[in-house]
């Protein structure tokens, strides 16, 4: 479907401009009339092709505006669920972003012990619990005090 209305603009401009010269200048009617004209066909039949083909360059140009207007609402729409996708996107990343910064604050709210109070192994960097043993290396009442 959007390849099918890629073009629309500038296939539904020429498409319309083509047809109304068609049907302004009288070519289009002075190309193909002398084929009915010698095909034989008389009377009301010959009326209704004669007045078809007088005004197909205008229908032509109707269906063009049709296919331009169309195209235009389905590209926007198409436009439209794209920067959606773009925003969501976005919206992830940032609340990605705002959940490792919000861990970074927690974690710089308190003070740890160098040492795990419980089995005495040295704390390893960024780490609130001690590696060995498990046990919380925050030092009591270090958030209050901070605050
Ligand atoms: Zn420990």
């Amino acid at each position: 479907m959007y390849k099918f209305f890629k073009y629309s603009l500038p296939i539904g401009i020429a498409g319309i401009v083509l047809n109304l010269i068609l049907y302004a200048t009288n070519l289009y009617y002075e190309l193909v009339i002398p084929i009915f004209e010698n095909s034989g066909i008389e009377g009301a039949a010959f009326k209704f092709f004669d007045d078809l083909v007088f005004y197909s360059p205008f229908i032509y140009a109707g269906l063009f505006a049709a296919y331009l207007v169309a195209g235009q609402l389905y590209l926007k729409k198409h436009h439209l669920r794209k920067e959606e996708k773009v925003t969501e996107k976005l919206i992830e990343e940032n609340a990605e972003i705002q959940k490792v910064l919000d861990e970074k604050a927690e974690f710089l709210r308190h003070d740890y012990y160098t040492n795990c109070p419980k089995c005495g192994a040295v704390r390893e960097e960024n780490k609130n619990v001690c590696s060995f043993c498990g046990a919380s290396l925050i030092i009591d009442g270090s958030e209050d005090k901070k605050e």
